[in-house]
């Protein structure tokens, strides 16, 4: 089994894993890279798309499915799978992050989508594919593909000690892909969900709070210390997100849902509230928070950020002309996360996507089987058997 390692890799955006045995060839996810232009924006397939027999989407963030148009205009012709939750909000991740021409030409292709529901087992030529619930946002899944001599865990983006999501074990692999998008940062979500809260507290004349729609919204939510209002063209999202409940935790949606209902709407035309406003996306480059956060900028109004924040988004440079505060809410692996999802997995080699060179360097020092040199563009075979 090879893998290609076409985006995430050494960088964060732009995920993508080809997975190839014998005559089979499938794609796991397909991301652009905020921040990016050109070739650096897509993954790093060369030439054309058509041998591809599958592609798998993990969830609907602009860094897993933002290229599904563009792979489209490269030939791409099999079936597209992904959970209902994903197919639902991808439109509006390409809607936003897709090449206006690509989109015209290949918009969502909704007639192609093969729908299932995490921790299914699906079959493409010799490959099974198991998935399960990645604890990242509602429908979110991880894959595990099997050729029957070697298996390969991709983790996607996952939450192993999220306050609101529930994720499933990752299975004994021979190769795991970790998210190393927070490299060994040993604050875990708790912890930061109580400075959130404090910070809130301290502000109690109202700020804005940039948030993804799907995922990290839900965590917020959770954290709050009292009441806060919401952009109201989030509302419909977040209570179909509560209403997932199978992705989230026992007892999570009845709190979420309780406020939720107590939650204002707030829209643009409204003065900046006296309460904490969540409005999506997180960083400034598109939805209602595109134009808030010069809004809240110029009138003084307290920003917290709590989200990856690509070097020049609104939400960056905000950040570093001190206008903005950023404490993150964990919505990928913290150190001890990692490291138990890889010792779950019976210690095997492993990558990690979504992070720079030296976040890995620093993660490595914990998990000694990291693979470090790995970039987007290179090859890697898949050890065989050494962890049935
Ligand atoms: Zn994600």
């Amino acid at each position: 089994m090879m893998l290609d390692l076409l985006g995430g890799f050494g960088e964060k955006g732009r995920t993508s894993v080809a997975v190839s045995s014998g005559g089979d060839r499938i794609l796991l996810d397909a991301g652009i890279r905020v921040g990016a232009s050109g070739p650096a924006y897509y993954p790093a397939l060369e030439g054309s798309a058509a041998d591809i027999d599958a592609l798998f989407i993990s969830h609907a963030h602009e860094d897993h499915v933002g290229a599904l148009s563009w792979l489209l205009s490269r030939g791409y012709a099999g079936p597209i799978f992904m959970t209902a939750e994903t197919r639902d909000e991808a439109p509006a991740t390409l809607a936003a992050y897709a090449d206006a021409g690509d989109l015209s030409r290949f918009p969502f292709p909704g007639d192609r989508i093969e729908l299932f529901e995490p921790g299914d087992m699906l079959k493409i030529g010799n490959l099974t594919i198991s998935t399960g619930r990645s604890g990242h946002v509602v429908g979110g899944v991880w894959f595990a593909v099997d050729d029957g001599d070697s298996r390969v865990a991709y983790s996607a983006d996952v939450v192993p000690d999220s306050n609101v999501f529930v994720m499933d074990r990752i299975p004994n692999c021979d190769l795991l892909i970790l998210d190393a998008s927070y490299g060994a940062d040993p604050i875990a979500g708790a912890a930061r969900a109580r400075q959130i809260s404090e910070w809130v507290a301290r502000h109690p004349q109202g700020c804005l709070l940039p948030t993804p729609l799907s995922g990290r919204s839900l965590e917020l939510i959770a954290a709050l210390p009292g009441p806060f209002a919401i952009h109201a063209s989030m509302r419909s999202s977040l209570q179909a997100q509560i209403d997932a409940s199978a992705s989230l935790l026992p007892g999570v949606p009845g709190i979420l849902r309780h406020r939720l209902a107590e939650a204002p709407d707030w829209t643009d035309v409204d003065p900046l509230p006296a309460l904490p406003l969540l409005a999506d996306d997180g960083m400034g480059e598109a939805g209602p928070s595109s134009r808030l956060l010069p809004r809240a900028g110029e009138a003084g109004y307290p920003v917290l950020l709590t989200g990856h924040l690509p070097a020049g988004s609104p939400g960056d440079l905000l950040h570093a002309a001190g206008r903005a505060d950023w404490v993150r809410m964990p919505t990928h692996p913290t150190l001890s996360g990692n490291v138990g999802i890889w010792e779950k997995a019976g210690r095997p080699a492993a990558l990690g996507h979504s992070c720079a060179p030296d976040l890995l360097d620093e993660l490595k020092s914990h998990i000694p089987s990291l693979l470090t040199n790995y970039r987007t563009g290179q090859r890697i075979a898949v050890p065989q058997g050494s962890n049935p």
